[in-house]
């Protein structure tokens, strides 16, 4: 399939060609401002294009300052499923028979008013889950892509609908994809714009209707999101947002006999159950998961140490090291591993830590209580199995608002197959490990249950071609000094992971997506001239 060429919302990126940075921190700052002034209010269920409110309710508080409330939200129960799965099932049979081009033009009228209030969403962001501007504005940034990427493709393929021409006289043939019904549409907190649009996005436009429920975390972003898609004209019903928890809303969302297909980013444990629940359930649709990663990286005598110390540095930390997608243990020849590690040490410890609306800010505060206590539990480890040479704690800073702030942290000493560089911990936490030669990095780094990102750095070409052909990762990034194994731009660099990393083997932002929503239907019309 040929590519056709697709332009990216690269919002801080054009503020810099353009030498208008100053525009871009103005902007962001005066959305913190105005987003804090309207925090803290009660936000009921979306149901059939309507609030609809909850006995119980909980509260979310900013990971980097607990003094600021993001809001009340309405606790869903297994009934509030039962209802938004009946007001998507209802709404599925007309949203179905929309044109494609109806389908198309709400979403492209959603992208505009994503644009116009891009900073008011990246702020949210920030204060909800504590990621940092340049970050949180990507992450508004991809949503818009997604929109825009699988508008293009949806009428780009006329909805994936064509003729297969007349095989034998009279027999008229055509080939579709058709929507299944009712998706689940269930969202981490760490990509609480892009991944929810996104997914949410994928089954919609393609002719399901969704329930939609964020991570307990992130939920207003979640709401701005849905009525971003209701004043854009998307019909009652087609998409409905249930907050609350994974056992009381995500559980019942799977478990119901009415939702067709789930599709899922988060952790490999919630996405295998799901998986399993289908199996157990009988349910024949799809379910379309992004789970976790242990994503290596490998430093060979042949590269620029620099950049491999920055794109490590950058991989494992920027945002806390709360991405699916960040390195989290590193080989590195032994001819260049003292070397490294001591760079990477004074790397680290340069390395801004703080709330994400600080200009500063690389190392974000953690999401939860939980990630607390992971942490504080495997730096206990690394110390007494191990050697951690910066990092360990939790920062202990006056000038810092209460929130979770943790050091980053890089450890050595411990072996290949030690649980600390093999499970995920999705916080500020990288082993790094020697090695001989580039066979045995590529062996240990294959060696994993997962298969998300990896990275290499080397100047070498045949040493780049082999690590290409034989590394076990969905995403592979050679030379990457902005950052080691994170950051994929929609279309240019569909997302996804093998392995244990992913239930498709197809990416999101990828020209592979879309079909995953629909089943195919091959149709034959036997008239005129008989065989
Ligand atoms: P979780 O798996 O904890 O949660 C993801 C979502 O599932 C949340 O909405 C959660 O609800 C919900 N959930 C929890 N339990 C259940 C259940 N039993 N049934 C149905 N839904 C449930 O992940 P995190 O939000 O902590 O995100 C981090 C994880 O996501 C990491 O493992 C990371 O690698 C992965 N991830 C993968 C990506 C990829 O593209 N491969 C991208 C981004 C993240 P609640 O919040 O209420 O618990």
């Amino acid at each position: 399939m040929d590519p056709v060429p697709f332009e990216n919302e690269l919002t801080f990126e054009t503020h810099r060609q353009n030498d208008t940075v100053e525009e871009f921190h103005q902007s962001y700052e005066d959305a913190v401002t105005d987003v804090r002034a309207t925090l803290g209010k009660s936000h009921p269920l979306w149901v059939d294009g309507g609030p609809v409110d909850a006995d119980e309710q909980f509260t979310v508080t900013s990971p980097g300052d607990f003094d600021v409330t993001i809001g009340e939200f309405a606790a869903g129960t297994p009934d509030d499923v039962d209802r938004a799965v009946r007001a998507a099932a209802a709404a599925f049979d007309e949203w179905r028979h929309t044109a494609v081009e109806e389908r198309v033009e709400i979403f492209r009228d959603a992208v505009e008013e994503l644009r116009e209030r891009k900073f008011e969403l990246a702020a949210t962001v920030s204060l909800e889950n504590g990621k940092n501007r340049t970050e949180s504005i990507a992450d508004v940034d991809e949503a818009i892509d997604f929109l825009r990427f699988y508008s293009r493709e949806l009428e780009r393929h006329d909805g994936y609908e064509f003729d297969t021409g007349e095989p034998t006289p009279g027999q008229h043939c055509r080939n579709l994809l058709r929507p299944y019904g009712v998706f689940g549409v269930i969202a981490p907190f760490n990509f609480p714009i892009a991944i929810l649009a996104g997914m949410t996005t994928g089954a919609v436009i393609t002719g399901n209707t969704a329930v939609v429920k964020p991570a307990s975390a992130t939920p207003l972003i979640a709401h701005k999101f849905v009525e971003i898609l209701t004043d854009a004209g998307l019909p009652d019903g087609v998409i409905n947002l249930v907050t609350g928890g994974g056992s009381t809303v995500g559980q019942p969302l799977v478990e119901h006999e009415d939702v067709a297909g789930i599709v899922f980013t988060g952790s490999r444990e919630v996405g295998l159950s799901i998986e399993r629940a289908f199996q157990d359930l009988g349910k024949r649709g799809p379910v379309i998961a992004e789970l976790g990663g242990k994503n290596s990286v490998i430093v060979t005598t042949a590269a620029d140490i620099q950049e491999a110390v920055s794109g490590v540095a950058m991989g494992a930390f920027s945002f806390s090291g709360q991405k699916c997608s960040a390195t989290s243990r590193v080989y590195v020849h032994e001819d260049v591993f003292d070397q490294f590690l001591s760079r990477l040490v004074e790397k680290t410890e340069s390395l801004g830590i703080g709330p994400a609306e600080a200009e500063e800010t690389v190392v974000s505060p953690v999401i939860d209580d939980r990630a607390l206590e992971r942490y504080a539990d495997i730096c206990e480890q690394a110390a007494s199995e191990g050697t951690i040479h910066t990092g360990g704690d939790v920062v202990d800073a006056s000038d810092l608002p209460d929130g979770r702030y943790v050091e980053p942290t890089v450890v050595s000493d411990v072996p290949h197959d030690h649980a600390l560089a093999r499970e995920e911990h999705f916080l500020p936490f990288v082993t790094v490990h020697p090695v001989t030669d580039l066979a045995e990095a590529i062996d240990k780094a294959n060696d994993s249950d997962y298969g998300l990102c990896a990275g290499l750095f080397s100047e070498d070409e045949s040493e780049i071609e082999t690590w290409f052909d034989r590394i076990d990762s969905g995403m592979c990034y050679v030379n990457r000094a902005q950052s080691a194994t994170t950051g994929a731009l929609v279309q240019a660099q569909p997302f996804g992971g093998w392995k244990f990393s992913g239930t498709t083997g197809k990416f999101a932002g990828g020209y592979w997506y879309l079909p995953q929503f629909m089943r195919e239907q091959s149709r034959t019309h036997v008239r005129g001239a008989r065989e």
